[in-house]
C-alpha cells in the first residue's frame, strides 16, 4: 500500500513512507544517539531502522504481515560491542573447553570439570582455558590437584588462570611426559609443597604449555563457533572487535571462516591479525596481507587491520631493543601506506611511550590521524600519553582487567594508582575515543554486564571496590562506551552503535531496566530477544517465541 511519510508527507520514496516488516512497541528504548534520547516504539525494514517513536507513530507503519513485538515495558539497548575480545579463538575451543565464567563456588567449578569428563570420549582432555579467577569463588581459593583428579577421573586435566599459572593432574602430566622442570616450555616452573613435592600448578610459560594440548577438530570449532555467539547473543551482545593474540595460528580462523560463509553467523566481528612468526614479522605481514584490502569483508565480518601483538619481542616491553623497534616502524609506516587500521596491546603506561614515539615518527611521514588506530589495555595510561593519542587521532579499547587483577595491583602500586585504574573520566575529557570490553576468554570472562557493574563501581570480583568516583562514568557514557564507542574502532559508528533511523537494527531487550537497576545488580542483567540486522538471533522467557529457526 502507499503511505505518507508522517513526518515530511512524502510518498514512498520516503523511508518512512514504507510499511515497516518489524515493529517493537511499548517500551523504553535507549537509543544512544547524541542527545541519549528515550523511545516508545521502533520500526524497521530490510534490517534497518526506519523510525523511532510514540508506539501510537510507529504501529501505523506496521506492514499486513509485520512481526508486532510487545516489549511489556522493557527496556532496549543498541546491541553491545566488545571492543577487544579474542572472540574467535574463545568461540573455536567452547565447544570443547570447560567453562568457569561468573561460577560462584569451587565445588560447582568442581562438578563442571566432572560433568564435562562424563560427555567425553577415554582419553580426552578436560580443559578450563581461563576467564576465572578464584576470588570469584565462596571458598575463595584455588582447586587442588586431588581435587581437580577427582572431578576428571581417567581423563587427561588442564585447568588455566589468567596467564600466570595451571593446574594438571597426574594423568595430563603423563600424557605430556612431564616430569621435571626440564620437560616444561622455557620460563615455566613445577609449583612444589613444602617437602619440595610437585603440587600439580605450574607457574609461567603458560602459553607454550597450553600450545602443547591438542586442539578441537575443525566440526568441533564450527560448533564452538556457532554455541559461542550464541552465548553472547543472551548477554545483549552484536558485535567484536577481535586482536588475535596468544595460541592462535592462520588455521584458527577456518571455523569463523565457514560459518560466515554458511550466513551462520550472530555476531558482528571485525578481526585484527597478529604476525605469527617471530622474528620475520614484517616479510610475514607484506606477505600474507598482500592480497587483503583494509574492511575486506562485509558487515558481518571484516579485516580491520594488524594487531594487537606486532613486533612479539616488543610485547610489554618498558625499554624495547632499538632494532625490534625499527621493525616495529617498518610495520607501522607500511600499514600506514596501506590505510591499514592498527591496534597495540600495550599494559602499562611506561611501555607506551616508545611506541608513540614512533607513531608520532610515521605519522609525520605518512598521516595516521583518519585510520583510527588504538592501543589496548593501558590501564595507568597518563594523561600526557592520552593527549599524544588524541593528536594522533587514536583510540583506546579499555577493558575490565582490573576486576580481577585489582587487589594484586593494589598490592604493587598502592590504594592510590588504582583510584584511577583505569581513567576513563580523564579520557573522555581529553576526548580519546573509548571502547569497552573484557579482552576475554583467557585473561577475562566474556560477559559485558559484569563490566559493565565493574564500569559502574570499580569493584573487584573479591569485593574491593578500589576506582574513585573521579573516575567512574555515568551510566550513558558507560554504555556509550560498550556500543557507539566500541563501532568506532572497526569504523562502523555510522552504520551500528546506537539506534537511529538509517543505522542497522542491531539491539537487545533486557530482563531489567540498566538504567534504573541498582549497579549491583547490573552483572545478572541477560537478554530476552537479541537482534541483528533485523533478524532475532536469540530470545527467551516471555518473548521465545518470536526467535527465528536458525538453519545448522
Ligand atoms: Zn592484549
Amino acid at each position: 500500500m502507499t503511505r505518507i511519510c508522517i513526518i515530511c508527507a512524502a510518498f514512498s520514496v520516503c523511508l518512512l513512507a514504507q510499511d515497516a516488516d518489524s515493529v517493537l512497541i511499548n517500551g523504553k528504548i535507549l537509543t544512544g544517539d547524541a542527545a541519549f534520547s528515550v523511545q516508545q516504539a521502533l520500526a524497521l525494514r530490510d534490517g534497518k531502522i526506519i523510525a523511532l517513536g510514540s508506539t501510537a507513530q510507529v504501529r501505523k507503519l506496521a506492514g499486513a504481515k509485520a512481526r508486532v513485538i510487545d516489549l511489556g515495558g522493557r527496556t532496549v539497548i543498541p546491541g553491545l560491542i566488545d571492543s577487544h575480545m579474542h572472540a574467535i579463538r574463545a568461540a573455536s575451543f567452547f565447544a570443547t573447553e570447560t567453562n568457569w565464567a561468573g561460577v560462584p563456588t569451587l565445588m560447582e567449578a568442581l562438578d563442571r570439570i566432572h560433568e564435562s569428563a562424563r560427555s567425553k570420549n577415554p582419553g580426552e582432555w578436560v580443559i578450563v582455558g581461563g576467564g576465572w579467577k578464584p576470588e570469584q569463588f565462596k571458598e575463595n581459593r584455588l582447586p587442588t590437584q586431588a581435587e581437580l583428579s577427582e572431578a576428571a577421573g581417567d581423563h587427561p586435566a588442564y585447568v588455566q588462570m589468567l596467564y600466570s599459572w595451571a593446574l594438571m593432574n597426574q594423568r595430563g602430566m603423563d600424557a605430556l611426559n612431564i616430569k621435571s622442570d626440564a620437560d616444561l616450555p622455557r620460563g615455566a616452573k613445577l609449583d612444589r609443597d613444602a617437602n619440595g613435592n610437585p603440587t600439580g600448578g605450574i607457574t609461567g610459560g603458560i602459553v607454550a604449555l597450553f600450545d602443547r594440548l591438542p586442539r578441537p577438530t575443525l566440526e568441533q570449532q564450527i560448533e564452538g563457533t556457532k554455541k559461542f555467539f550464541r552465548e553472547l547473543n543472551r548477554l545483549g551482545m552484536t558485535g567484536v572487535s577481535d586482536p588475535c593474540g596468544n595460541n592462535v595460528r592462520p588455521e584458527t580462523y577456518a571455523a569463523i571462516d565457514k560459518v560466515w560463509h554458511d550466513r551462520q553467523l550472530t555476531v558482528r566481528v571485525a578481526y585484527s591479525i597478529c604476525g605469527f612468526n617471530p622474528p620475520h614479522e614484517v616479510e610475514e605481514f607484506q606477505k600474507y596481507l598482500g592480497l587483503m584490502p583494509m574492511g575486506f569483508g562485509d558487515d558481518m565480518m571484516h579485516f580491520n587491520g594488524i594487531g594487537e601483538q606486532i613486533v612479539w619481542a616488543i610485547n610489554n616491553v618498558e625499554k624495547p631493543n632499538p632494532a625490534d623497534l625499527e621493525r616495529f616502524y617498518q610495520i607501522a609506516k607500511w600499514a600506514a601506506g596501506r590505510g591499514y587500521g592498527l591496534t597495540f596491546h600495550c599494559g602499562t603506561d611506561a611501555a607506551v611511550d616508545p611506541i608513540l614515539t614512533v607513531f608520532e615518527r610515521v605519522n609525520s611521514e605518512v598521516p595516521i590521524k583518519d585510520l583510527r588506530w588504538s592501543i589496548a589495555h593501558l590501564n595507568d595510561a597518563s594523561s600526557a600519553s592520552l593527549r599524544r593519542m588524541k593528536a594522533l587521532g587514536m583510540g583506546w579499547t579499555m577493558q575490565d582487567e582490573m576486576y580481577f587483577q585489582g587487589e594484586e595491583t593494589e598490592r604493587r602500586l598502592g590504594v592510590e594508582a588504582v583510584r584511577r585504574m583505569p581513567p576513563v573520566e580523564t579520557a573522555r575529557e581529553i576526548g580519546v575515543p573509548i571502547g569497552a570490553g573484557t579482552d576475554a576468554h583467557r585473561v577475562m570472562a566474556y560477559n559485558p554486564f559484569t563490566a559493565l557493574q565493574w564500569a559502574l563501581d570499580g569493584t573487584t570480583v573479591g569485593g574491593k571496590p578500589l576506582r574513585g568516583p573521579e573516575q567512574t562514568p555515568s551510566r550513558e557514557n558507560a554504555l556509550r562506551a560498550y556500543t557507539q564507542g566500541s563501532a568506532w574502532f572497526s569504523h562502523d559508528d555510522d552504520t551500528r552503535g546506537s539506534l537511529e533511523v538509517g543505522k542497522l537494527a542491531d539491539l537487545a531487550v533486557l530482563t531489567n531496566d540498566y538504567m534504573t537497576v541498582p549497579v549491583n545488580q547490573i552483572g545478572t542483567l541477560e537478554s530476552l530477544l537479541t537482534m541483528v540486522g533485523g533478524k532475532i538471533v536469540y530470545a527467551a522467557g516471555p518473548l521465545a517465541k518470536w526467535e527465528t529457526p536458525v538453519r545448522h
